[in-house]
C-alpha cells in the first residue's frame, strides 16, 4: 500500500474513533504516526469482578479486554521453562533478602554489644 494511502486510512480511523492524531516526516524514518488514547467517555471498562464484588471500572489496556490489574498487561509465564525461570529469580531474590537481613541483625548485635560494653542502657 502506498504510504500516503496508509496515512489517510489511519487518519480516517483515528477521526472515526474520536482520537487525536499527528503524522510527521523524518528523513531517515519516513512517516511516523502518533495516535492518542480514546476519549474518556468512549474508553472500554474492564468489568472484571473486584474483591468487593463489584465490576472493575478501570479502562482496559489498548487492544485488550481487561485493565492492567486484571490480566491486561500479562498473566505470567505459561511454559514450564518460563515458570522455572521466574521461580529461579524468586528464589534468588529471597536468598539475597535473607542474607541482607542476617547482615543487618548481625550489625545490630555488634552495636548492642558495644553499647552494653560501654555501660549504657538501651
Ligand atoms: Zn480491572
Amino acid at each position: 500500500m502506498h504510504p500516503l494511502l496508509q496515512i489517510l486510512k489511519a487518519q480516517a480511523k483515528a477521526k472515526a474513533e474520536g482520537r487525536r492524531y499527528s503524522f510527521s516526516y523524518h528523513a531517515e524514518k519516513g512517516v511516523t504516526a502518533w495516535i492518542g488514547k480514546q476519549p474518556k467517555g468512549k474508553q472500554r471498562r474492564c468489568g472484571a469482578l473486584c474483591r468487593n464484588g463489584e465490576p472493575c471500572k478501570l479502562r482496559v489496556v489498548e487492544g485488550k479486554r481487561r485493565c492492567r490489574l486484571h490480566g491486561g498487561l500479562s498473566t505470567g509465564p505459561k511454559t514450564p521453562e518460563g515458570r522455572e525461570r521466574i521461580a529461579q529469580a524468586n528464589r534468588q531474590r529471597a536468598a539475597t533478602r535473607a542474607a541482607n537481613r542476617a547482615l543487618l541483625i548481625e550489625r545490630g548485635r555488634v552495636i548492642a554489644e558495644e553499647i552494653a560494653r560501654r555501660g549504657y542502657s538501651i
